[in-house]
């Protein structure tokens, strides 16, 4: 038979070559199948199909671009462009669920429509046609697969984001819960030795008031900077709140962290902060630590802590206090 003589064939022997998903297909071997095919023309905005539609066939764009609007139930949801050559409906054939997206024409279109039935005909025919499908799936996935992965990162590098305080780069409340009732577990399960830290810049309000909130600002990152580089890599340092600074010391005995919290004092008072008006000013911080005792929670081990730092606050400032597990106080 000649087909290209055939005026009952939707597309042109011509059009059918130039197909992406007909690429080294036979015209002659589909032929008869798309007597049983349709060309339809879409305006911009009208909808090939979504989640609803009960009719099963392939679209594929001869002329033309569509969106597919993908929505999940969680909220989610992303489109993408089909051109020229490529086709939607195929999944829902090949699995029988309804369609997962909104497709819509982008603008005037014409697409060939060939129902479910004669697609999985023309399939069993072709192992050539198999093959384009099989690629065209497959580029597909791994395009899908690439958006979630950057989506997931993306939503990984928020969730970080979350957990830093902005003005310091410290890390915040938020973290703290997370990884100090970690760190918390972990030392009560070994039995390890686990110190903390609270630590609070001493008469800031004094500091603002003279120089201004954003001197106070200046002067805040200045001793956050100036603790990070007191403490090894393992220390766990956190912007508590205002000019309060928490730290958990994990694998810190006690005559180690009275060190390490002599270094972080000392290095706050010699440090001079120069603000925008050239004018230099100093800061002090007080500390205060305890280790951790069986059973203690991070709310508990935090507390004695914060007991100890005031007791330093109440003698004098610009010093260290220890409170031990008898509830004893050693200023140093
Ligand atoms: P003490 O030695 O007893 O700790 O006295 P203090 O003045 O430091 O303590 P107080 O708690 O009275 O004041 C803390 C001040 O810290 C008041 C608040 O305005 C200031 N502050 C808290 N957060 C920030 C901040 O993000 N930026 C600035 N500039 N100031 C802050
Ligand atoms: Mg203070
Ligand atoms: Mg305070």
């Amino acid at each position: 038979m000649n087909f290209d003589r055939l005026e009952t064939l939707p597309i042109s022997r011509n059009e059918f070559s130039q197909l992406e998903l007909f690429k080294n297909v036979q015209f002659e071997k589909l032929a008869g199948f798309l007597l049983r095919c349709s060309v339809k023309s879409f305006e911009k905005g009208d909808k090939l199909l979504d989640p609803e539609s009960t009719k099963r066939a392939v679209y594929i764009i001869i002329e033309g671009s569509i969106e597919v609007l993908m929505k999940s139930e969680s909220g989610g949801s992303f489109t993408q462009t089909i051109t020229r050559g490529h086709c939607v409906g195929e999944m829902s054939i090949f699995d029988s669920y309804p369609p997962s997206a909104t497709i819509t024409a982008k603008e005037t279109c014409r697409v060939l429509v060939i129902p479910a039935d004669t697609t999985l005909a023309m399939l069993r025919a072709s192992h050539e046609l198999c093959l384009n499908f099989l690629q065209m799936l497959s580029h597909r996935l791994r395009t899908d697969n690439r958006i979630v992965c950057d989506e997931q990162y993306h939503i990984r590098c928020i969730e970080e984001n979350a957990k830093i305080d902005p003005m310091t780069g410290l890390h915040n409340r938020r973290w703290l819960e997370e990884m100090y009732t970690r760190e918390m577990n972990r030392s009560n399960r070994g039995n390890f030795k686990l110190t903390a830290f609270m630590i609070d810049i001493d008469h800031f309000k004094q500091v603002n008031d003279t120089y201004g909130h954003l001197a106070g600002d200046r002067i805040l990152i200045a001793v956050a900077q100036s603790l990070v580089r007191s403490l090894r890599p393992s220390d766990m340092p956190v912007r508590f709140g205002g000019e309060e600074f928490s730290v958990f010391l994990p694998g810190t005995t006690e005559e180690n962290a009275k060190v390490i919290a002599e270094r972080i004092r000392r290095n706050v008072e010699n440090m001079s902060i120069t603000l925008h008006d050239e004018s230099i000013i100093q800061v002090t911080v007080s500390i205060g630590f305890a280790e951790r005792i069986e059973n203690d929670t991070v709310a508990s081990l935090i507390d004695r802590a914060d007991k100890a730092l005031y007791h330093a606050k109440e003698n004098g400032r610009n010093r260290i206090c220890r409170l031990n597990s008898n509830d004893e106080f050693s200023l140093m």
